[in-house]
């Protein structure tokens, strides 16, 4: 591919763009200092030196260098190497890690071992060393592939990302099909950067799109884990969500989700898991946390809420029926995108607290409030109740529960036996809580 184009790339000079050495992390301008003052080739690349041009402070600095890992370790004491396919240097700084990547050759260049391709396209290995221009040339959009150089603090661009920025344009480099078809992934990665940076997808990369979905099949699900959080955690999930429903995305990662949405009939499921997403993108706006493990219940609780519906209409209790439904959805949901153990138990945990909330006698709602999944499974609720699909009446019992003292929390216990009666009763007696303190 890279012999095709022009050797020649365009170079920002100092003057010509606007990154600072004061927008860098002072511990990537030691790793490029070093690489350079041991006479290496030395460049921030990727999303750093986009972000850093879009006036975004980018999330982490990698480096790109000639020097090979080996030789890399040698400069660090604090360098680990990492990665079996392609051998990359962590150099760390307490928290920080810069990543030091040697540049990367394409695959067709590559020596006969060294990459190959199925038969869809897809690249299975493309693990050479080549020149910074071959490593232009491997990466994925033009807007990813602007080497800030440290040697003369100048931007260099093979491949018109300088321009694409300017637009706001996200562009493949080189034939776009033949782009998602090496690494499918990049139909993702084109939601996730149009997104997160507002960029309209070039119309020749957009076309293919719809098209090309099923190659996502062939991706191995826990590649996909990864990729997933990366799309809900990005700041914008909503509108993420929307993309990759309209390009039919989705339907890949999620088709028990996708699948129930398309049934849906009283628009609970939209609008509960767009509350979810909206909630995030707020919390994370914020600077607050987000638990992956929220995220990934939200997104299948639709198909598990049906699931454990039909399952109680055969006569299963509510609570077994939602275990059954959580295992039976997760191990569909498994084979397209992973979900470690370490979120799929706590996953399992605010699924079956839901019908749990629904006990209100005895020490039942004592017990539920001491799980330690309490909180996480309370704030669902609320999200369930907010979009209409659980009582209002019933998150707001809970939420009431909470802030009352023992006395009050007794006296708001349902009577176990007169079913009929429960509702009017409960009430009178919460009003008798508030008159009487
Ligand atoms: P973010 O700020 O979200 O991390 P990023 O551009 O740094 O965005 P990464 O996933 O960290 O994204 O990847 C770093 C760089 O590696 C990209 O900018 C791109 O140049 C290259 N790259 C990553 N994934 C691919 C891919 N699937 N195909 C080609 N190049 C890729
Ligand atoms: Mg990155």
């Amino acid at each position: 591919m890279s012999s095709l184009k022009p050797a020649q790339p365009r170079v920002y000079a100092r003057p010509e763009h606007t990154i600072s050495r004061a927008q860098i992390s002072p511990n990537a301008l030691k790793v490029l200092y070093r690489l350079k003052k041991a006479g290496f080739r030395a460049c921030l690349v990727g999303g750093c030196v986009r972000d850093l041009l879009l006036g975004r402070e980018p999330k982490d600095f990698d480096v790109a260098t000639d020097a090979h890992p080996e030789q890399v370790r040698e400069l660090f004491r604090n360098c680990r190497l990492v990665g079996r396919r392609f051998r990359l240097a962590h150099i760390r700084f307490g928290r920080e890690i810069i990543e030091v990547a040697t540049f990367r050759g394409v695959a067709a260049l590559g020596r006969e071992g060294d990459w190959a391709q199925e038969e869809t396209g897809r690249l299975l290995r493309d693990n050479v060393f080549g020149t910074i221009e071959e490593d232009a040339w491997r990466r994925d959009f033009t807007v990813n592939a602007l080497y800030y150089d440290i040697a003369d603090f100048s931007v260099i661009d093979y491949v018109g990302g300088m321009e694409d920025l300017r637009q706001g344009v996200l562009r493949l480099i080189g034939d776009p099909e033949r782009r998602y078809r090496e690494d499918p992934v990049r139909m993702l990665r084109a939601v996730r950067f149009m997104t997160k940076l507002g960029f309209t997808l070039d119309a020749a990369c957009e076309r293919p799109l719809s098209r090309l979905t099923p190659l996502l099949a062939d991706i191995p699900p826990a590649r996909l884990y990864e990729e997933v959080l990366k799309l809900f955690l990005s700041g914008c999930a909503v509108q993420t969500f929307e993309r990759l429903r309209q390009y039919g995305l989705f339907a890949y990662l999620f088709p028990a989700t996708d699948e129930a949405l398309a049934q849906e009939h009283h628009g609970f499921p939209l609008t509960f898991l767009v509350r979810v997403l909206d909630n995030t993108d707020r919390r994370l706006n914020e600077g607050k946390a987000v638990t992956p493990y929220f995220l990934y219940a939200a997104l299948l609780w639709e198909p598990v809420r049906l699931e454990a519906q039909r399952r109680q209409e055969v006569g299963s209790a509510p609570v077994v029926a939602m275990q059954e439904a959580a295992s039976e959805i997760l191990s569909v949901q498994i084979r397209h995108v992973a979900i470690p153990r370490r979120i799929s138990l706590p996953m399992r945990e605010v699924w079956t607290l839901q019908p749990r909330f629904e006990r209100r006698q005895g020490g039942r709602p004592f017990r539920l409030l001491s799980h330690p999944r309490f909180r996480a499974a309370y704030d669902f609720l609320l999200l369930r109740s907010e979009a209409g699909e659980a009582e209002p009446a019933l998150a707001d019992w809970w939420t009431r529960f909470q802030q009352a003292d023992e006395n009050e929390r007794r006296k708001m216990l349902e009577k176990p036996r007169r079913k009929r009666r429960r509702r009017p009763r409960q009430r009178k007696g919460a009003k008798q809580t508030s008159v009487s303190t």
